[in-house]
């Protein structure tokens, strides 16, 4: 990860990175679904792996697998993608449970790789978790790696 404090958040919240996904990225828990969905889009922009899976839910099908391959098949992800934009479309917000949706645009190389996702999250201990998502458009392919 890059240690320039003055780079925009690739969360495109248009607020420096360091007061916005980067509280999270540091250790401070999101207070909504959609802040730890933003914070997770930044950590693949930024190949913070450790950050994705410690903010994924215990029930996730990538939690039982090898942990290491988990790890390679994130960072692999995250450094051959271009993470140009978020768009967070909608979302619903209970006390412990949570949808966002979103459009992800990405590119792999010339490739068009977005994507848009309905994203559930739970709150465990106080802390929101990313549980699973449906691809409903664009390119058959998810965050979820
Ligand atoms: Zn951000």
């Amino acid at each position: 990860m890059t240690k320039d404090e003055g780079f925009q958040c690739p969360c495109c919240s248009g607020k420096p990175y360091l007061e916005c996904c980067g509280i999270y990225h540091q250790g401070k828990n999101p207070e909504t679904a959609i802040d730890l969905m933003r914070s997770r889009y930044s950590a693949y922009a930024l190949n913070n792996v450790d950050y994705i899976i410690r903010t994924t839910h215990p029930r996730h099908p990538a939690v039982s697998q090898n942990l290491n391959l988990w790890k390679e098949e994130i960072l692999k992800f995250s450094m051959n993608t271009d993470f140009e934009k978020l768009e967070v479309l909608d979302s619903k917000e209970l006390p412990d449970k949570a949808t966002v949706i979103f459009t992800a645009h990405l590119k792999q190389g010339d490739e068009d790789v977005t994507f848009t996702e309905r994203s559930f999250f739970a709150k465990v201990e106080g802390r929101w978790l990313y549980v699973n998502g449906d691809v409903f458009a664009g390119e058959n392919r998810s965050l979820k790696v």
